[in-house]
């Protein structure tokens, strides 16, 4: 552990690390927040993944619709990652397994080596330094000139694209599995390097150096944790039983218990397209021995359910690791669950959805396993670095520490009906829209009017994030406008964002839509001030820092029963926005905060979705039923916005019609009324600062301090230590490092 120096732009930095027991979190889309949380908390923890050459794409917007373009973000250097060539590590694919006396050896493989990239990651004001550490692929230098392509040097040396590949681009899917072999490559080539890395600094470390071979393992889910952020990681389970058994030969049943004590796994979605099934196929093909260990897995879980449950055939079929079918596949979630101590959704709703409905024979199974820890975000960036104003504003009234313990907002509660804090924090945000108004202009030439309301959409473009209902809400607005211009209007503007992934046809559609409405409203001389529809291009984190501090209103509006969490709704109630949202994620526990009364809830609960469902979602009911709905269908229908195509959301409106399984219609009558109310409130601009006040003053909770706290007391078995680490220039024999 001592070994690891940060090298930053010719500085070196002394890594503090809380001495005894170090945590891992395997992550391979990282979520930021939490490693600032936990450098922060002063927990010595590492974030693994992948070095992408190519991050998520950049979007363009072409005649209204998507195009994707590389992001080539490293074109120009990164000042901030250190290369570890010392800490390179090799990765086997492919090959075949031989059946030796001594065991199971993985033989005639492929390798690729794994090159680590490191980045600090600062906890706030505290002395501390985490690393986050990215893995990138090489070809090694006899690659295809040993075994194959002898004579063939140039060749040779072209094919080490081929190995670099793996993590030349991340996929953009977003809640979708597609099960391409380049994808698996990737989710075993972090897991096998990353184990690796873990491995080699157990045994550096005296825990892993002193005590005899057979048993310097026992401690090892003692001094590790780490942490599945989703199925993509699943590959480590059978990973690190392969490395136990067949390198370390250990006994399967000792392997098994120390695998299982390592390992937690967070789930991110219940939808079913999104959950990771394997072909048994492909990973034979490309993992032979791990196939084994799986099976092996299987075996013995299923023989635990048959004990429990005999003669329950069923229940076999439903919680076996393989599912039989047209293909074989392998669930990895159930891999997860198996292999894992403890399980974790990501808000209370979507927990409890975990564990009553998605893996309730795992529950059956195992009940104490089953937990929640609902979502955070880091204060750091998503208000003091966002929101300086608000910040200042803040801590003018309850002091700084709020920045490390955000419960402390709810002392703003005091200030709600404080005339001068209800001004002063209208002037923010004020200032917040205008600066969002000037880059509005500047970088994209599109005029707005800080003015008016700022109703907010921003989020990846999904059918059941329901951009769609927003959209039927905006034509709404416009027809009521067109059919009685003089009627007074509350001014708004709708401001909509979020990439579609490439393979989406839909969402590339719903894309489409709104620019294509946005077209029409915007160059209607009726409407003129009243109402304008942004489409937000290139919706990313540092222009998510733009928008959200500018906001008005939050748009949370899924399908009851589908947002895990969300975290962009927390982004938005810490920095002043109202909520119109579902009883869905983690908005239910955002009313449960703030009270139902401070935010504009509105539609079908979980449970009214499955009674709609178990009677029969029919959306022409809807239609026949709400005139203003069937207008604005009849309009998209028709080529009221695509003159030059009218039948070019023939698909959209057919999906509405018959197979939306987010149920749009259902909700939408509820949807417009409750826009209705917000529209009414922000007419009375010191009401709606004082619900906003009693929004901020309730968000303590949706910190990622929290989240991270019951993390590492409730699965990972660790006090955050608060104690306070010395700045690298005072002399170290001036403290106290006993308690460390
Ligand atoms: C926070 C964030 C998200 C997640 O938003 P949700 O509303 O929770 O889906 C997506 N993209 C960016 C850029 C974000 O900052």
């Amino acid at each position: 552990m001592g070994g690891g120096r940060c090298g930053v732009a010719g500085v070196e930095l002394e890594p503090y690390t809380q001495w005894g027991r170090w945590y891992v979190v395997l992550v391979m889309q990282t979520r930021t927040c939490f490693l600032d949380s936990m450098a922060t908390l002063g927990l010595a923890a590492y974030g693994y993944g992948i070095r992408y050459e190519y991050g998520i794409f950049n979007q363009k917007i072409r005649d209204g619709w998507q195009v994707e373009e590389a992001d080539d973000w490293l074109r120009h250097g990164n000042p901030w990652e250190k290369a570890r060539p010392e800490y390179m590590l090799p990765v086997h694919f492919y090959g075949r397994v031989e059946h030796a006396k001594s065991g199971q050896k993985w033989v005639d493989t492929q390798v690729v080596l794994a090159l680590p990239y490191d980045t600090p990651v600062p906890g706030y004001m505290n002395n501390t330094v985490n690393t986050m550490r990215l893995w990138s692929a090489r070809a090694p230098n006899d690659f295809n000139l040993r075994d194959f392509n002898v004579g063939d040097y140039i060749q040779a040396v072209l094919d080490r694209n081929l190995a670099e590949n793996i993590s030349r681009v991340l996929y953009p899917n977003d809640n979708f599995f597609e099960g391409k072999e380049l994808r698996l490559k990737q989710e075993y080539f972090v897991v096998a390097a990353t184990l690796q890395d873990i491995i080699r600094r157990f045994k550096a470390s005296k825990f892993g150096s002193t005590e005899s071979v057979r048993t310097i393992f026992d401690s090892f889910p003692d001094q590790v944790a780490i942490q599945l952020n989703d199925t993509h990681p699943a590959l480590a389970i059978p990973e690190l039983m392969r490395v136990f058994v067949d390198i370390e030969k250990l006994p399967w049943t000792k392997a098994w218990d120390i695998t299982k004590r390592t390992f937690a796994y967070t789930n991110h979605t219940v939808l079913p397209e999104a959950l990771e099934r394997w072909p048994v196929d492909l990973v034979e093909k490309l993992l032979p021995r791990h196939l084994q260990i799986i099976y092996e897995i299987n075996q013995r879980h299923l023989d635990k359910v048959t004990a429990l449950f005999p003669n329950d055939l069923d229940r076999l079929r439903r919680m076996s690791l393989i599912e039989e079918g047209g293909v074989k596949r392998i669930n990895m979630a159930h891999l997860c669950i198996v292999g894992s101590h403890a399980v974790n959704g990501v808000a209370k709703i979507h927990s409890d959805i975990v564990k009553t409905q998605v893996f309730k024979d795992f529950a059956d199974l195992e009940p104490e396993k089953f937990q929640n820890k609902t979502n955070g975000i880091t204060p750091r960036r998503w208000l003091l670095l966002c929101n300086p104003g608000l910040a200042e504003l803040i801590a003018e009234k309850i002091g700084e520490d709020y920045v490390k313990d955000l419960s402390q907002l709810i002392k703003l509660h005091k200030f709600v009906n404080d005339d001068i804090f209800i001004r002063e924090v209208s002037k923010v945000k004020q200032e917040n829209k205008v600066k969002f108004a000037q880059l509005l202009e500047k970088e994209y030439r599109v005029k707005i009017n800080p003015s008016s309301m700022f109703d907010v959409h921003v989020k990846r473009i999904h059918e059941y994030k329901r951009q769609l209902m927003n959209c039927l809400h905006i034509i709404t607005m416009y027809n009521r406008i067109k059919r009685d211009p003089m009627k007074p209007f509350v001014p708004r503007t709708v401001i909509i964002g979020g990439k579609a992934a490439p393979g989406y046809h839909m969402a590339k559609m719903i894309i489409k839509l709104i620019t294509a409405v946005g077209h029409v409203v915007n160059n209607d001389p009726v409407v003129g001030n009243k109402l304008k529809v942004i489409f937000l291009e290139n919706y990313r984190v540092s222009l998510a820092e733009k928008v959200i501090p500018a906001t008005d209103l939050s748009e949370q509006i899924s399908t009851a029963g589908t947002e895990a969490s969300g975290t962009g709704n927390m982004k938005f109630m810490l920095n002043g926005a109202l909520t119109i949202g579902t009883m869905d994620g983690a908005n239910v526990e955002m009313a449960e905060e703030a009270g139902e009364e401070n935010l504009f809830i509105f539609g079908m609960r979980i449970q009214e979705v499955a009674e709609l469902d178990k009677k029969g979602y029919n959306a022409q009911e809807y239609y026949d039923k709400l005139p203003e709905l069937k207008q604005a269908i009849d309009q998209i229908k028709s080529g009221f916005f695509s003159p030059m195509q009218p039948d070019l959301f023939n698909e959209v409106t057919n999906m509405l019609f018959h197979h939306d399984r987010f149920k749009v219609f259902a909700d939408y009558e509820a949807y417009v009324k409750c826009q209705d109310k917000v529209s009414q409130l922000y007419m009375n601009a010191k009401e709606w600062t004082k619900l906003v006040i009693r929004n901020i003053a309730a968000s303590g909770k949706f910190s990622s301090d929290r989240t991270i706290k019951e993390y590492a007391r409730e699965i990972w078995n660790v006090e955050p230590s608060d104690t306070k680490i010395p700045p690298p220039n005072e002399p170290r024999d001036k403290i106290d490092l006993t308690s460390l």
